[in-house]
């Protein structure tokens, strides 16, 4: 049988093994004909899961004990109101560094709670999408938190790399979260929505330094305010058990695969695969600046024949190669290859790439 690829961007697709998993234990977890959705989640067992699973996140990042792990519901926009509601007052103006769709999103959200100010960071040249080297940023020293979104899932534009000095950043990991290693004391926060590298949607992971919680901020809705998810282990209300669950398993999974520093390895060996082969063809091109390629969504156009793109989606899926179709804002083709998405997958997206050129010539 055709082994089909899920390339969305999010949802995304979950390991193999992870499935595997999740379908034996759907007909019982800790007790036979009960599964992980069905127990309570004050019960011990799924306490033990939860404590599990952010001494996970822990090693895996190698996260400094002055930070927290928190399971937020509602995904990464959540944190675009909670971060604001949570952190400071309506006069307060907090930085926005703008380099793209989702950072211009968490800015427009935080407008509504206080006086944010937003800065670009991008740079579009010759048809090249691209950003200000990190000691070009504009920074405001006396923003009270600096927020930036690390990869921008919508052209695949991701910043690796952050200015020499300490300043109170605030990043969006929502589509490069695990994906390699980063160093967690140069941030005050870091947020991500759990569809792409973490697992399924609905749930949102959140890592941040114990001390710029503020305890007076009563105003804040209560299942996001990150005082009261601190002082209750997470567990203010009924949290997204299954989603949890899911996350668990998948952290297991990449300690399984040798860790961070090995994932970065096979993550870096699909990405310069695809986009070697995408510099090297005629046919496609991709317009981020290779400084600041992301390695976890490449776009592509078919150059000059973008009345093409509907025939390549449905050939590719096809293929067995789907949800390859770029983003509703800025069309196109891109293809999310995430943690899970193996080598093999990338090879075969590139014979087709191949193929397909025949009906470009
Ligand atoms: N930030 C980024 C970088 C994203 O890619 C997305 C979703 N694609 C979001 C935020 C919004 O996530 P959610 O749908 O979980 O609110």
């Amino acid at each position: 049988m055709m082994k089909n690829y899920n390339f969305s961007a999010g949802p995304a697709m979950i390991p193999d093994e992870v499935k595997v998993r999740m379908q034996n234990d759907l007909s019982g977890w800790k007790v036979p004909g009960i599964s992980v959705a069905e127990i309570s989640h004050r019960s011990s067992s799924y306490i033990d899961l939860l404590d599990d699973t952010k001494e996970r996140f822990k090693s895996l990042l190698d996260i400094p004990n002055d930070y927290e792990v928190l399971f937020c519901h509602g995904g990464a926009r959540a944190q675009f109101s909670a971060v604001p509601l949570n952190l400071v007052s309506e006069n307060d103006k907090p930085q926005y560094l703008n380099g793209g769709y989702w950072a211009q999103s968490a800015y427009d959200e935080a407008r509504l709670f206080c006086n944010a100010k937003l800065t670009s960071i991008e740079q579009y040249h010759n048809k090249v999408y691209s950003l200000k080297p990190c000691d070009e940023w504009d920074i405001d020293i006396d923003a009270p938190y600096i927020h930036f979104c690390s990869n921008e899932t919508l052209n695949g534009i991701e910043i690796t790399q952050l200015p020499e000095q300490n300043f109170p950043f605030i990043a969006d990991m929502t589509s490069n979260i695990l994906s390699r290693p980063i160093n967690v004391n140069k941030f005050s926060m870091i947020y991500a929505g759990t569809q792409k590298n973490l697992g399924i949607p609905g749930l949102s992971v959140i890592i941040l330094k114990k001390s710029i919680i503020n305890s007076d901020n009563e105003r804040v809705p209560s299942v996001l305010n990150y005082k009261k998810l601190l002082d209750s282990n997470s567990l203010y209300n009924t949290p997204s058990t299954y989603a949890i669950y899911v996350t668990n398993l998948i952290l297991k999974w990449i300690s399984s695969r040798g860790g961070l520093m090995k994932i970065f390895h096979e993550n870096q060996k699909k990405a310069d695969y695809l986009y070697s082969y995408l510099d090297n063809s005629p046919y496609y091109s991709n317009n981020v600046d290779p400084k600041y390629r992301s390695l976890m969504n490449v776009s592509f156009n078919i150059e000059g024949n973008n009345f093409l793109d509907e025939k390549f989606i449905e050939a590719a899926e096809k293929n067995g190669l789907h949800y390859l179709k770029g983003h509703r804002a800025i069309g196109g083709m891109r293809a999310s290859i995430y943690n899970a998405m193996p080598f093999e997958a990338i090879e075969k997206l590139v014979n087709f790439l191949d193929l397909f050129t025949k009906n470009i010539k």
